[in-house]
């Protein structure tokens, strides 16, 4: 691209969503880029350990699923960009033109897909930020290997707390999964794997409300919901996987969100901003998955194309 050149379509992100639109951009013959700030795509599902649900490749790891996303956008010629997105900004009239700032450079694009994703949800209980690092992890297949035959505990229901207590009780000597309510909300297929596992204890109805430990973790304590009682587990490694945060601080004044910062956009994918799409985690709607993620991509670039020929009129 020559610099002054505006861009049709620029898609920030570069996980199952950004990945998907990128394929469906190239196929639809549009002067388009990928910007993630990383050159590795692949977004949360890089640290996802085993992957059951994505339709025609059971049980692939995350990290080689997310080079299959990957190479196949290559193959096809999608072109991506290195950057830090730091904001967007509109300029130009009844044709609207975005100019994207980056760490980089400025980019001029017609049309955007906001495709950032979402970042795990801090659980807020002290200890957390002191021993991050030391002992509190965020990502079981990234730190896991650390606690070989150490005690760890798991905090969270969801897919991602019983998908880490899986993993860490493969490696682990004991899993505790610490769950605030009397039941999972995890997918019934991972239940049953989970149950199966003879070194995982589920604390329910329970919340941690401290992570011990002077230098590293050396416990969390612990308090039943239900009975008020209070204990303490004795773990080296705490992996919090109590949910995520879609990454849109940077688009609050581009367009319109919920009070969670989702952003406001049906299938169509199409944002309260003119030209701007939303597709993956970022978008607000009932199930996020891979699936759904690269289906947004796919609807995003068909909307913005429509979006483009209506602006050619
Ligand atoms: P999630 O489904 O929102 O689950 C978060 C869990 O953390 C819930 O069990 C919740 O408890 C608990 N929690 C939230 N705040 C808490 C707090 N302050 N203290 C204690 N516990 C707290 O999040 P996720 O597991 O990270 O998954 C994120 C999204 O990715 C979901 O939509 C999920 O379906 C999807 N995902 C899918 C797959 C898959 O299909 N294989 C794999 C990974 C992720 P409650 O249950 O009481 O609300």
């Amino acid at each position: 691209m020559m610099e002054n050149e505006v861009y049709d379509l620029l898609i920030i992100g570069s996980g199952p969503a950004g990945l998907g639109a990128a394929v469906y951009a190239v196929r639809a013959g549009l002067k388009a880029a990928v910007v993630d700030r990383s050159p590795v795509s692949g977004g949360q599902v890089l640290s996802t350990y085993e992957v059951d649900n994505y339709l025609g490749l059971p049980g692939m790891s995350g990290g080689d699923l997310s080079e299959r996303f990957r190479e196949h956008a290559d193959r096809l010629g999608a072109a991506f960009i290195t950057a830090d997105v730091r904001g967007i900004e509109q300029s130009g009239g009844q044709q609207a033109v975005y100019t994207v700032h980056t760490d980089q450079s400025d980019l001029r694009t017609r049309t955007v897909i906001l495709a950032t994703g979402a970042s795990h949800s801090p659980l807020g209980v002290p200890g957390e930020k002191e021993l991050s690092g030391m002992g509190v992890s965020y990502c079981a297949t990234c730190d896991g290997a650390f606690y070989r035959r150490r005690t760890v505990a798991v905090v969270g229901g969801g897919d991602v707390a019983v998908e880490d207590a899986i993993f860490l009780a493969g490696i682990c000597k004991k899993v505790w999964l610490i769950h605030r309510r009397d039941q999972l909300r995890a997918a019934d297929s991972l239940q049953k794997k989970l149950f199966a596992l003879g070194n995982v204890e589920v604390r329910w109805d329970s919340e941690v409300k401290e992570i011990l430990g002077s230098e590293t973790v050396e416990g969390v304590r612990v308090r039943n919901n239900k009975s008020g009682e209070e204990s303490q587990l004795d773990v080296e490694g705490v992996f919090i996987a109590v949910g995520i945060v879609p990454d849109t601080d940077i688009f609050r004044d581009l367009v319109e969100m919920d009070e969670k910062g989702y952003v406001m956009a049906d299938e169509t994918c199409a944002t309260s901003g003119r030209g701007i799409f939303a597709a993956g985690d970022i978008r607000k709607k009932a199930l996020r998955q891979i699936i759904t993620a690269v289906a947004d991509g796919a609807n995003a670039v068909h909307s913005a194309q429509a979006y483009l020929s209506s602006q050619k009129m």
